[in-house]
């Protein structure tokens, strides 16, 4: 007999067949994870590990040698607001609101801006400002890690909980308080508000269109390379979960489009333009600029025909050795983003990052000006490039993405997995085409 396997939602211990309540903690089993759940999970347990890490941070740096002190406090000004940023995503996991998890995304890009506006458009010298700056990027990170723990642990709950509400607008708002950001920081004008409100969300419309026109396209074009095979679709189907429509997921994949792009543009500013400096800030800004007209232009081949073959998942027969493969038009694109995206993106990071910190007498205050300068760096190039990124993937979800599965689909047309068996009976035709080739 097979018995279905239960895992307590709250302490993850097993639960026996039939128990009303978890034997070791006592919570009601009506929530509980159909499958072992992941050894890390989203717990106020978690939260309250890295808030200690930091406030353990905090205390070593009074008592460690100056170069590991810095660093130690340093350190503990992201850990301590990433901690509570968990602790609130684990509570709202716990009470039944994991859709409100994403909120902290945009509620850590507030906080940066609150310090921006503060700063430079109003002149007030507070240094600790700065705290507030540090603590929303840590806050938009750990929320988006945190959304992911989320994901995988609502993946075996036998009720799946809603993990995104109003993705477009959570989107849009979201890349208009970064456009806000880029409006605000330095040197504050009303031609840099217009620059960046107009002039981001005009690309990123305009990387919309150019992805709603051409890359169902693309796609065919990367799938006519294994033309001849039959396509067949797997019997699971299309889920809503896979097209991918959460907030969260879209800010990853639009990141991702914004490391393909800026890799591509470094590639041909080395080929191309040698006598740019990446490890100079203005010729950066120029590189940042490049990659946002590249962004239109390079991204078609890119992300969007990826996310369709990620809907997809078609598998090509080969009738030759009688195997199904995935469908791999973008294998090659696919390291290319991984590998080589990073690569060049950490060098040029670690480039430009030395050339914007001045050198100092004692490694004890250069090394954490460093770190700093560089997570300032990796901020501001997301801040510049990322808003049309998420505007583009955004409208895309919404409004072209649900379209282009159905066109390509009704184009392809894939066998359904379940009917394979009878595609693999040798038609006459087939047969004959075999004989004479062999
Ligand atoms: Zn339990």
């Amino acid at each position: 007999m097979e018995v279905a396997e239960k895992y307590c939602f709250r302490c993850a211990s097993p639960l026996p067949p039939g128990a009303a309540h978890c034997p070791r903690c006592g919570a009601p089993t009506g929530i509980h994870y159909t499958a072992k759940p992941p050894r890390l999970r989203l717990t106020p347990g978690f939260a309250a590990a890295i808030l200690a890490l930091g406030a353990a941070a905090y205390a070593l740096s009074y008592a460690l040698p100056p170069l590991p002190a810095s660093l130690s406090l340093e350190a503990s000004t992201y850990l301590l607001p990433a901690g509570a940023a968990v602790l609130a995503a684990a509570l709202l996991w716990r009470r039944g609101a994991p859709w409100a998890i994403e909120l902290l995304v945009p509620f850590g890009a507030a906080l940066v801006l609150f310090e921006h506006i503060m700063v430079f458009v109003l002149h007030v010298e507070a240094p600790p400002l700065i705290y507030a700056f540090k603590a929303g990027i840590a806050v938009m990170a750990a929320a988006a890690a945190s959304w992911l723990m989320a994901r995988r642990e609502a993946r075996i709950l036998n009720v799946k909980p809603p993990l995104s509400r109003a993705p477009l607008a959570l989107s849009l708002s979201t890349a208009l308080l970064l456009e806000l950001v880029f409006a605000t920081g330095g040197a504050f004008s009303p031609l840099a508000l217009e620059r960046a409100l107009l002039g981001l969300t005009a690309l990123g419309v305009a990387t919309w269109l150019t992805w709603h026109f051409y890359a169902p396209r693309v796609f065919e074009a990367y799938l006519n390379r294994s033309a001849g095979e039959e396509a067949v679709m797997l019997d699971t189907g299309v889920s809503r979960e896979e097209l991918g429509y959460q907030f969260t997921e879209m800010l990853l994949r639009s990141f991702t489009l914004v490391l393909m792009v800026f890799s591509i543009v470094i590639l041909g500013v080395q080929v191309f333009a040698p006598q740019l400096s990446l490890s100079s800030v203005p010729d950066l800004v120029k590189v940042a600029k490049y990659s946002l007209a590249a962004e239109v232009l390079l991204g078609v081949f890119g992300p969007p025909a990826y996310w369709l073959s990620d809907a997809l998942d078609l598998r090509v027969l080969d009738r030759a050795s009688m195997t199904l493969e995935k469908a791999a038009p973008i294998e090659a694109l696919d390291s290319m983003v991984d590998a080589f995206a990073l690569l060049g993106f950490l060098l040029t990071l670690r480039d430009a990052t030395l050339a914007i910190t001045p050198p100092q007498e004692s490694p004890a205050v250069y090394v954490p000006v460093a770190v700093f300068n560089s997570i300032l760096l990796l901020f501001y190039f997301t801040v510049i490039t990322l808003p049309p990124a998420l505007i583009a993937t955004a409208l895309y979800h919404k409004y072209s993405f649900k379209r282009h599965v159905e066109h390509v689909l009704s184009r392809v047309k894939p066998t359904p997995l379940h009917e394979l068996p009878s595609l693999l009976q040798p038609s006459k035709s087939w047969a004959a085409t075999r004989r004479t080739a062999s």
